[in-house]
């Protein structure tokens, strides 16, 4: 555990440090994208984009449809008599949900899903779900939210997924214990280890059993309330946590379960709210703690010393590049976020290396001037920067792979480790 930081010794990090804030042309993905990871979690949801053939396009090349699958996603195209006025679009928008839910009878929960263009012609997709919701439940609910690109970036479209789906959480009874709620999605066996993890805790014995949101099925929704205690297992769920503060649970403050010093913090987060004791604490994680640390061991000598620059993209950046720094020995060269949640990532800020440069929004030129000023070893970036920057000879790593990819917990960290070792090995070897 040598190359792991206690946070209380990093009493020099950025938690008061000043922001680079831009703003300016950006490049990033839309809210959309986000339905790529959340369709495949709630296995009984479908998203129906209200958009035009542009979105369209993005889902289906994003998500790569097999022609075979019966995706559990579509959009319901708004074409230039729709953008003209000649067209009723809640009429067609009725028409198109009531043949999609007559055909799939499976579906329990609809979300409509809010685009540029619909939002363009003002097409107010909260009436459409709430008449829908009325003709067809109980059988489907039916909620919508905004995916649209305009002044957001591609993981917001969870988060406004998730707040929508806030109100629909059942209420816990005033008198019930005090339980664990975990928000974020994550992958499947992401969540299946950490469920180990908290059992072996206690939760499920003498706790509650922990829960998730979102759960697998939209039937499951777990219950909320004032003895909700919640920990975010992504950075970018700002508004999910409003609403659920507003239903009366509280956040447990705690970095983000990404290495082993991020996930033994966030676990330990939990353990401490619920009263477990240090050495029940100590001998529960010290496997996985003991197993993540050796198998970074290797990606450290590979990574250790190199230089990384992040532009503002998926919203992990800081706590990414915190784990980058701390148990990877890389430098951090500038460190950009589209958005900076000061309260959510106070743990992490406190445990960046201080004197870290860190940007708020973007100006693309302006970062772009930065880094080729920089020439770092490694350029953390959307796709459509990647590209271009590899031409001018720079290693990239594709800030949506780090979303796509199971990167939390003990038996990932070597995974995240290797998603940036990788780029920088195959560089090395061309350039040999
Ligand atoms: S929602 Fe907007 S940004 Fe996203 S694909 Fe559709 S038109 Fe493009």
């Amino acid at each position: 555990m040598s190359t792991v930081i206690p946070i209380r010794e990093a009493v020099s990090g950025c938690g008061e440090a000043p922001v680079l804030r831009e703003r300016g042309q950006r490049e990033v993905f839309c809210g959309l994208t986000g339905i790529i990871w959340l369709h495949r979690k709630i296995q009984d949801a479908f998203f129906l984009v209200v958009g035009s053939r542009t979105c369209a396009h993005l889902i289906q090349s994003a998500a790569g449809v097999m022609i075979f699958a019966e995706p559990r996603f579509a959009t319901a195209i708004i074409d230039e008599r729709d953008l003209a006025g000649l067209a009723d679009c809640n009429d067609e928008l009725d028409r198109v949900v009531t043949r999609l839910l007559e055909r799939r009878p499976e579906i329990k929960l609809l979300f409509l899903v809010g685009s540029c263009p619909s939002e363009v012609i003002k097409l107010d997709l909260s009436r459409a779900a709430s008449r829908l919701s009325g003709r067809f439940s109980p059988d489907v609910r039916v909620l919508n939210y905004s995916g649209s690109g305009i002044e957001t970036t591609f993981t917001q479209g969870e988060d406004a997924c998730l707040a929508a789906l806030v109100p629909s959480l059942p209420a816990s009874h005033a008198s019930a214990p005090a339980a664990l709620l975990v928000v974020g999605t994550l992958a499947d066996v992401v969540e299946d280890q950490f469920t180990r993890v908290f059992a072996q805790l206690g939760f499920g014995t003498d706790k509650p059993a922990v829960r998730f949101f979102p759960p697998r099925s939209a039937n499951d929704l777990p219950e909320v309330g004032p003895n909700t205690k919640f920990l975010l297992a992504q950075p970018f769920l700002a508004d999910t946590a409003r609403a659920l503060e507003g239903r009366g649970a509280e956040r447990l403050a705690a970095p983000f379960p990404l290495g082993v010093e991020g996930t033994t913090a966030w676990l330990r987060a939990a353990a401490d709210a619920f009263g477990v004791d240090a050495a029940t604490f100590d001998k529960v994680t010290a496997a996985g703690r003991e197993r993540a640390t050796n198998a970074l061991a290797r990606h450290r000598l590979q990574l250790a010393g190199k230089r990384v620059f992040f532009f503002p993209d998926s919203q992990l950046e800081i706590p990414i590049a915190r784990f980058l720094a701390r148990e990877l020995g890389m430098h951090l060269v500038e460190v950009g976020t589209p958005y900076l949640h000061r309260q959510h990532l106070a743990e992490e800020l406190d445990m960046l290396p201080a004197g870290t440069l860190l940007s708020e929004g973007q100006h693309v030129e302006n970062q772009l001037d930065r880094c080729r000023e920089a020439r770092p070893d490694i350029v953390v970036c959307g796709l459509g920067l990647a590209n271009p920057l590899e031409a001018e000879g720079m290693t990239t790593k594709w800030a949506i792979e780090l979303v796509f990819t199971p990167i939390q917990g003990y038996d990932q960290a070597a995974d995240l480790a290797e998603l940036f070792a990788r780029p920088l090995v195959r560089r090395m070897k061309l350039v040999a």
